[in-house]
């Protein structure tokens, strides 16, 4: 299969420079559900849509009472973003059936196209394999609107002869027992496959988070040259002590091998009242700090309380984390990561294990306790932006890991 050109016949139907623009539940993301679909039959797979949309393509196996194993991404596309992001995993499972259209095999092969799974689109993480697996809020279809049209998920899905009542009713349309495992191939959103000269990873866990988008500090503003350090209450020294002490401890933890990154996104004194001869009585600023071990995290959290207490109570500060949101980290499997690592070397494919910082739609697999694994691959530039540089090179040695894999688990 020749999945430049087909990678091509999807950028020119959603083409919007610079870039492609796909919209969950839009026109754009409908063409390219139809490109994989008229693929997937060119090849001689069994194609179907569900009543929400998502595309089903499969290549049976001899024995109908074996799940088959699946593959999937998503195929929509953030606004003037690259060709990639998402089509890559549906490109790959469709060129995967087309390699293994004559391979000898107990258990069938199933491609998903799910939809919606760009969150700058609706505000809901992974829309698409949530309402597949019956996860969404009955309300959802009324009370999620898309950020460009301000319509609700309902109507966009209507527009495209879609039902959102499977939604409403919390109705799955697929259940972790009809498959057997789910492999999400997809470019790697960061820059460490460029930057190590590998063109595939496995991933081993997706990270979860704490985030405190409102953390503060408040002491005392006054004077700067009047005041000695022991009268001050400074609010700006206080907060950055902690950003201090939490990038010290990343780098011991990170040291002892640990999984983490830690972002300070927002910091400011305020506008209204700080100038350069003002002890600043306030700050802002952001915490967000993820990893793919859940254990760690929750160390993490209760440390930083401990710590913004502690350094708070030494300062005369308060020092406030706001409200947090929790994300769990998602586990890939171990069995079916190593059979693509096992895959990879039989391939001789260079390749390393890492855990993804973004999320995907494999988090919902794995949740739903689908054994799930994801195969990166090497891309420049990183996503979400017109740039995005899948070489068709990497894309045929990731379709060559995955195709290896899958003559085991299929047969
Ligand atoms: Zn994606």
């Amino acid at each position: 299969m020749d999945i430049a050109a087909l990678f091509d016949r999807l950028r020119a139907a959603s083409l919007d420079p610079p870039g492609v623009t796909r919209a969950s539940y839009g026109p754009a993301e409908q063409a390219a559900h139809d490109i994989m679909a008229k693929a997937a039959r060119d090849i001689g797979m069994q194609v179907s849509v569900d009543a929400i949309g998502t595309l089903r393509m499969l290549l049976p196996g001899t024995d109908a009472a074996l799940p088959p194993v699946c593959i999937g991404s998503h195929l929509d596309a953030v606004p003037h973003g690259g060709n990639y992001d998402g089509a890559a995993g549906v490109v790959l499972g469709v060129a995967a059936a087309a390699a293994l259209s004559d391979a000898p095999r107990r258990r069938g092969l199933l491609v998903l196209g799910i939809r919606a799974e760009e969150m700058c689109w609706f505000p809901r993480n992974y829309l698409g394999s949530q309402a597949l697996f019956g996860l969404l809020s009955p309300d959802a279809p009324d009370t999620l609107t898309r950020a460009d049209t301000g319509r609700s998920l309902a109507a966009h899905m209507a527009e495209l002869g879609f039902d959102a009542a499977p939604i409403r009713a919390r109705q799955a349309l697929l259940t972790p027992s009809e498959i057997h495992c789910f492999i999400e191939p997809h470019i790697e959103q960061g820059p460490v496959l460029v930057a190590e000269n590998l063109p595939v990873a496995m991933v081993t866990g997706i990270r979860g988070s704490r985030r405190y988008p409102r953390a503060s500090a408040t002491g005392r503003h006054a004077h700067a040259g009047a005041v000695p350090r022991a009268y001050r209450a400074d609010a700006a020294m206080a907060g950055i002590a902690l950003i201090a002490a939490l990038e010290a401890r990343w780098h011991a933890l990170e040291g002892q091998g640990a999984d983490l990154v830690c972002t300070v996104g927002i910091l400011s004194t305020d506008p209204a009242h700080h100038a350069a001869t003002k002890i600043p009585g306030a700050l802002r600023f952001s915490l967000d700090i993820r990893s793919e071990d859940a254990a760690l995290l929750d160390e993490m959290d209760a440390w930083l309380h401990a710590e913004a207490a502690r350094i708070g109570a030494a300062r005369g500060v308060m020092i406030d984390l706001g409200p947090g949101s929790h994300a769990a980290p998602a586990r890939m499997d171990p069995a079916l990561v190593a059979a693509l690592e096992d895959a990879a070397r039989a391939t001789a494919t260079p390749h390393r294990q890492m855990a993804s910082g973004a999320g995907h739609d494999c988090a919902t697999f794995a949740q739903m306790g689908v054994p799930s694994a994801m195969l990166f691959l090497r891309n420049d530039h990183g996503s979400h932006n017109p740039d995005e540089a899948l070489d068709m090179a990497d894309a045929e040695a990731g379709l060559r890991v995955l195709v290896h894999a899958l003559r085991g688990l299929l047969a």
